[in-house]
C-alpha cells in the first residue's frame, strides 16, 4: 500500500462524516494509529506534535499510565449502571472533588454526557428556575455576546454567534436570543467602560424576558479565540443581581487550567449561578461533561410544578467517566498548575511574538496555555494541515484565527517547534 492510502481511508471518505465536512469534497483526514504524550502517530509513522489537546481535552496528554490504570481499575468493577436509583463511589468522589475547585456557592451537580448537552441542560435549569421563581412564563429567554460558541445542540447553537455560527443554515428554525456586541476591551489591556453599555440597556429594557445571560468567562473559544477583560463579567454580575436574571458561565472550554485559573471565572472573583464544564473533565479519555448550580438554583427548581429538573440520559454519571476525572482531577492537584500554565505562556508569548510583525497577521494573544495568531484573512484548513503534517506538527486553524493549546505535558522543545513550525507555515500565503 502506498503512503496515500495508508493515511487517507478510502472508505473512510466515502461513508464516515467527519466534523463541518462536505461528503462530496470533504477536507483531508489522517489516519492515526497511536498517541503518547504530546505527540501523534499517524499510520505511515509519521508522528505529529499536537497543538489542539483534541480540542482543549487531552490536558496531561495521550495515552496516560496512571488515567488507563484508572480506567482499567474501574472496567474491572464495572463500565456502567444506571444513574436512576443507583449511585456509586466514582460519583460521589468526582463530584466531591469538583466542590472543591468549583465556585464556592455551587452546590448541586448534573452528570451530564457532552458540552452541548450540559449547555443544554444549564438553559432547561435557568428557565425552570424562572418558571418556578416568578410563577410565570415570561422569563424564558436568554441574551449573550456576540462570537460565542456554545455547541451544536440546538438551545447552544441558538446562543453561538448568529453570523459566524450555525443560524444562517438553520434560520428561524433556531429560537430567537438577544445578542450584544462582544467587549472589545483586551484582557490585559485598559478597560473600556462603554463595552457593558449595549448589555445594560438589553437587561435594562429585556429583564422580563430573560431567564439568563450565558457567556464564555473571558476566553471566548471557537467563535473566535478573543480574550476580553475581566471587569466586563463583574458589571454582567451586577446587573444579573438587580434585574433577577441568572447568570451562566459555560467553562467548557475555560476549565482545567487552561486560561492560568483552575476555571476562568477567578479573573473576574464574581460567580455565576449555573456553570458548565467538560472537555478537560475526562482528559480526553470519554465524553463527559457537568453542570453546577446553587442551592437556591436547584431547590426552587424542585419546588416548581413539574417538582424535578427534566433532564435524565442514559449515559449519566457513567462510572467509567467518573472514575477517569477523579484520577485526572488528582493528577492536576499534585502539581504546581500555576506555574506549569504560566510557563507554558511565557514560552509561547516569546516564540510567537515574531508574527505580529507580519504583514497578513492582525494580533498575536497568548493567555494560559492558549496561544492565538488572528490573520487578517480565512485559512484553508485543508491546505495549512497539509504543511502540518509535512512539518511534523497538529494545528486546525478555523476561521481567520490558528491557534494552539498543546496538551500540559508537552515539553519545551515540542513546544517550540510547535510554534517555530506555525510561524513558517504562515510566512507563505502559499500553505493557506
Ligand atoms: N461550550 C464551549 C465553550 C465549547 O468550546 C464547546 C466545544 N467546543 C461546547 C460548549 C460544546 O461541547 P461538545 O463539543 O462537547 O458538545
Amino acid at each position: 500500500m502506498d503512503s496515500e492510502s495508508v493515511l487517507h481511508d478510502a472508505w473512510d471518505r466515502e461513508h464516515l462524516w467527519h466534523p463541518y465536512t462536505s461528503t462530496i469534497d470533504p477536507l483531508p483526514t489522517y489516519k492515526v494509529a497511536s498517541a503518547e504524550g504530546a505527540v501523534i502517530r499517524l499510520a505511515d509513522g509519521t508522528e505529529l506534535v499536537d497543538g489542539m489537546s483534541s480540542w482543549w481535552c487531552a490536558i496531561h496528554g495521550y495515552n496516560n499510565e496512571r488515567i488507563n490504570r484508572a480506567a482499567e481499575a474501574q472496567l474491572s468493577k464495572m463500565s456502567h449502571v444506571m444513574f436512576g436509583g443507583f449511585t456509586h463511589e466514582p460519583a460521589v468522589e468526582l463530584g466531591k472533588a469538583l466542590l472543591e475547585v468549583a465556585p464556592p456557592s455551587m452546590h448541586n451537580i448534573f452528570y451530564a454526557d457532552s458540552g452541548s448537552v450540559a449547555v443544554e441542560v444549564a438553559m432547561k435549569m435557568a428557565v425552570q428556575y424562572a418558571i418556578s421563581a416568578s410563577g410565570s412564563h415570561a422569563k424564558t429567554n436568554f441574551a449573550t455576546i456576540r462570537s460565542g460558541y456554545h455547541g451544536d445542540t440546538w438551545n447552544a447553537m441558538s446562543v453561538c454567534d448568529p453570523v459566524t455560527g450555525m443560524h444562517g443554515a438553520f434560520g428561524l428554525a433556531l429560537p430567537v436570543r438577544y445578542f450584544v456586541p462582544q467587549p472589545r476591551s483586551r484582557f490585559d489591556g485598559e478597560w473600556n467602560p462603554a463595552d457593558i453599555e449595549p448589555m445594560r440597556s438589553l437587561i435594562e429594557e429585556k429583564h422580563d424576558e430573560l431567564a439568563a445571560v450565558i457567556l464564555e468567562p473571558v476566553v471566548q473559544g471557537a467563535g473566535g479565540m478573543w480574550f476580553y477583560h475581566p471587569e466586563y463579567l463583574r458589571q454582567v454580575r451586577e446587573l444579573c443581581d438587580r434585574y433577577g436574571v441568572l447568570l451562566i458561565f459555560d467553562e467548557i472550554a475555560t476549565g482545567f487550567w487552561r486560561t492560568g485559573r483552575f476555571f476562568a471565572w477567578e479573573h473576574a472573583g464574581v460567580e455565576p449561578d449555573i456553570m458548565t464544564i467538560g472537555k478537560g473533565l475526562t482528559a480526553g479519555y470519554l465524553t463527559m461533561s457537568a453542570v453546577l448550580t446553587t442551592q437556591n438554583v436547584a431547590d426552587t427548581i424542585s419546588r416548581g410544578e413539574a417538582g424535578v429538573l427534566m433532564h435524565g440520559p442514559t449515559f449519566m454519571g457513567n462510572p467509567l467517566s467518573c472514575a477517569i476525572a477523579v484520577e485526572s482531577l488528582k493528577m492536576l492537584r499534585e502539581q504546581d498548575m500555576e506555574g506549569r500554565v504560566k510557563h507554558l505562556a511565557e514560552v509561547m508569548r516569546r516564540e510567537l511574538a515574531p508574527a505580529a510583525g507580519r504583514p497578513t497577521v492582525a494580533d498575536v494573544r497568548v493567555l494560559g496555555s492558549i496561544g492565538v495568531v488572528e490573520m487578517k484573512r480565512s485559512v484553508d484548513v485543508g491546505k495549512f494541515q497539509r504543511e502540518c503534517v509535512r512539518r511534523g506538527v497538529w494545528i486546525r486553524p478555523f476561521g481567520r484565527n490558528v491557534y494552539i493549546m498543546p496538551p500540559y505535558v508537552i515539553t519545551d522543545e515540542q513546544l517550540c517547534f510547535l510554534c517555530r513550525n506555525l510561524l513558517e507555515i504562515i510566512a507563505d500565503e502559499e500553505n493557506y
